[in-house]
């Protein structure tokens, strides 16, 4: 099998042959060890930002202040950062201030978990100081130090207890977990985003059923939007079989499970952007029809593509129902029409069949009549029947 880092190792050797140490690290480090496919790669060094800046042909400086430059090799972007150890997080964002250091034990002292602390360097030699690979081997998540201090530093770092043992499958080792038990009302003091994150890879996980009992526990839930303010709607989760893999499908689930909290709340209080909104819409929209009528053609024609397998979860979730999304994505292929554009007719041909009336609302009514009735089967979509078809529609305010 080919070396996943051979590229990676070629921007340690430029460092190193350049009288710098440096080593990947993190998470792809523990990720080779568990057999998990490797996503980025980190890189940490004795280089400072501007010196790996110079070194490299293609660099993005994507946070220098604290130490990370952005490598791009081969078409792929490698965060190299400086070893660093780091002050306070008063913002409950960024530390206030880092200080690059020359041991890379130091910088492997300021991650947050065992599993996330170790470094390898060109020779697959491993530097273990917080003995990761044992908490590998034996599947639990512990702070590197004092998980008290550890997690008031940074009270991100619960979350991605919980989101790591989702993802892993692994359990929280005792003090850490008593910890963040105690501690875990920190959490209401982070930037929304940095949550939003952590709880959408928190749901995505693997493991995701064998964490819930863990977010019951360490009651979470009080601490995060909305659902802070609504006692047992986090119940809901216990319905959860299978991962909801993006934050649209989890809002939408709590979303169904009282509606009374409009989708807008649950936007702004979240921060989630436009394009989250709408998929929140539509899968809510979708839920709604398919409790009331199934999965009619005129259901599988509004729910996009993209929200096909998201929709199936939330109806397993709400209605203990499981679709088939490709059944569903061959009947949606075999429509007669995709989308509004693809009518036979269009908003001029619609507008000579009444030169009697003037432009106005109707016109939308008419197409959106037209969508419904050619995806039903009603009528087919040719222009000649198309216009036959409206023209029997008399009166404006009949449909
Ligand atoms: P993923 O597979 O999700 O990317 P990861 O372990 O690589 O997991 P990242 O968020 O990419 O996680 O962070 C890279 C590394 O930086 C972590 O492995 C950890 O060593 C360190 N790290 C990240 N966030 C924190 C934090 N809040 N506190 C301390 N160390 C952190
Ligand atoms: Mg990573």
């Amino acid at each position: 099998m080919q070396d996943p880092f051979v590229h990676a190792k070629q921007i340690l050797k430029t460092l190193e042959q350049n009288g710098h140490k440096a080593y990947i690290v993190g998470g792809a480090v523990r990720d080779q060890f568990l057999d998990r496919e490797i996503g980025d790669i980190d890189i940490t060094t004795s280089a400072i930002p501007n010196e790996v800046q110079s070194l490299f042909e293609k660099v993005i400086p994507v946070g220098i202040e604290h130490g990370t430059v952005v490598v791009r090799y081969k078409n792929e972007s490698y965060e190299v950062t400086t070893f660093r150890v780091e002050g306070n997080y008063t913002d409950f964002r960024h530390p206030d201030h880092v200080t690059f250091v020359d041991r890379i034990e130091d910088d492997l002292a300021r991650r947050d978990f065992t599993i996330n602390a170790m470094a390898m360097d060109i020779n697959n030699h491993i530097i273990d100081p917080f003995d990761g690979q044992v908490d590998i081997n034996s599947k639990v998540i512990r702070t590197v130090g004092n998980p008290d201090d550890r997690f008031q530093e940074d009270p991100l770092r619960m979350l991605r207890a919980l989101r790591f043992s989702s993802q892993l499958g692994f359990s929280i080792e005792t003090t850490t977990q008593a910890s963040l038990m105690k501690n875990i009302h920190w959490v209401e003091q982070l930037a929304t985003e940095r949550v939003g994150i952590e709880i959408q890879k928190l749901f995505a996980g693997d493991f995701f059923q064998s964490v819930v009992s863990v977010l019951f526990l360490t009651k979470v839930s009080r601490y995060l939007p909305v659902l802070k303010e609504n006692d047992h709607l986090f119940d809901v989760i216990k319905h959860i079989k299978e991962p909801l893999l993006d934050i649209s499908e989890i809002i939408a689930v709590f979303h169904i499970a009282k509606p009374e909290i409009p989708i807008e709340t649950w936007v702004s209080q979240w921060k989630l952007s436009n394009k989250t909104k709408g998929d929140i819409k539509n899968l809510v929209g979708a839920s709604q029809q398919y409790r009331e009528s199934k999965l009619t053609n005129w259901l599988v024609y509004t729910l996009p593509e993209h929200l096909i397998d998201g929709f199936v979860r939330i109806i397993d979730v709400h209605m203990a129902v499981k679709l088939d999304s490709s059944k569903i994505m061959i009947v949606k292929q075999s429509l007669p029409i995709q989308k509004r554009q693809d009518l036979a007719i269009n908003g001029q041909e619609l507008v000579q069949l009444f030169p009697d009336r003037k432009k106005g609302p109707w016109i939308n009514q008419y197409f959106f009549q037209l969508e419904k009735d050619v995806v039903d089967g009603k009528v087919q979509n040719q222009k000649i029947e198309l216009s036959e078809w409206i023209m029997k529609w008399n009166r404006p305010g009949s449909i």
